[in-house]
């Protein structure tokens, strides 16, 4: 079974007859967007006749929209408007939502990925693995504090964690049709990729890459965002957190229980004395700190568990372009394309 399926997938790549789907998130990226989808088209083609360029623009409020609309079509481009800025996150998802091919490849569009690992990604894929994920291997285009702080998160991921998130791994990665749907099946609105990944699972292996500079424009990442991905991708994938307070809670209240008893054991001894006013101030400033604190974690859970309640689709598409013949296939199979 499995010889099989390494020879089919060996197969597909050697006569070309692979369908690659192109994932391509856009945040106002009108510098980049028509060379790099010309250059990622060229390039592709070495290695299969079917290809797709799903391009998602993320609500961008430059020109990169029109820009891709007015492409070429025989580049495959495909375009995907979001009605506003949903955030990368579920940009991709939107993306692979809306694919068609036996694998994705998910790619920045500010040159940052290099497209020679694509073939890399290729190889180890018709090797049998479903998921290639790429993995920097140097980060010193980014600032101490970035380096530190990314380090930290992936400390504290791994510590908390059920899923292990592999360290400095992107979404610059290859997708099998499996691995896909089984993305598709999760509904969750606080998407955190890189988490969701690791949780679906399947045979996974990383292929370092270097990161290359950003071709024009600048990042739109900041540190608000930065620290909001973060913190989803530790509250949304770990109830550990919460039990840890109930274990401070234990471990306090006993702590508490026997400094009574101690008390009890002294004003019965050694009969009353001045009774102890810092002892008490410090007792209130450490008990309301602790319950703020556990309180604030709760809130994290509580809040996702808010936005989740809701059940609002992930993302809206305002406009498509390209996707004309996936409709006809869709209703013909009776399916529904997604909004
Ligand atoms: N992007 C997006 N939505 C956003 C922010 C970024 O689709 O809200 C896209 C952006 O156009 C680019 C990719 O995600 O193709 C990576 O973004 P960026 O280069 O700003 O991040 P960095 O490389 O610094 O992590
Ligand atoms: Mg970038």
């Amino acid at each position: 079974m499995q010889t099989a399926t390494l020879t089919t997938r060996a197969l597909k790549l050697s006569d070309k007859s692979l369908f690659i789907s192109l994932i391509v998130p856009v945040f106002n990226e009108q510098a980049n967007i028509e060379r790099f989808v010309a250059e990622l088209s060229q390039f592709i083609q070495a290695y299969t006749t079917k290809w797709e360029i799903i391009v998602v623009d993320d609500g961008s409020s430059d020109n990169s929209a029109a820009l891709i609309a007015a492409l070429p079509v025989d580049l495959n481009v495909k375009l995907l408007v979001l009605s506003r800025n949903f955030g990368k996150e579920t940009a991709l998802s939107a993306g692979l939502d809306h694919c068609n091919g036996d694998v994705a490849i998910i790619i920045d569009a500010d040159f940052q990925h290099p497209f020679t690992t694509i073939p890399e990604f290729l190889a180890q894929w018709s090797q049998g693995f479903d998921s290639v994920y790429g993995v920097r291997t140097d980060r010193n285009d980014e600032s101490w504090f970035k380096k530190t702080f990314s380090n930290l998160f992936y400390r504290l991921s791994i510590a908390l964690n059920e899923v292990s998130i592999p360290p400095h791994a992107g979404d610059f990665r290859l997708l099998d049709r499996k691995v896909i749907e089984a993305l598709k099946k999760c509904p969750e609105h606080n998407r955190f990729m890189k988490g969701l990944y690791a949780w679906v699972g399947f045979k996974s292996i990383a292929v370092p890459f270097t990161v290359q500079e950003r071709a024009a424009g600048k990042s739109s990442w900041n540190y608000r965002r930065l620290l909001g991905l973060a913190l989803n991708g530790i509250f949304s994938f770990s109830n550990l957190p919460l039990r840890i307070w109930g274990l401070v809670g234990l471990i306090i209240s006993s702590v508490a229980f026997a400094y009574a008893l101690w008390i009890v054991f002294k004003v019965l001894f050694f009969g009353i004395d001045v009774p102890g006013y810092s002892t008490i101030v410090v007792g209130i400033m450490f008990f309301g700190g602790i319950q703020l604190l556990s309180i604030g974690i709760l809130g994290e859970y509580i809040g996702r568990i808010f936005t989740e309640v809701k059940r609002r689709p992930n993302y809206l598409v305002a406009e498509k372009k390209g996707f004309e013949d996936d409709a006809l296939r869709h209703s013909r199979a009776g399916g529904n394309p997604g909004c």
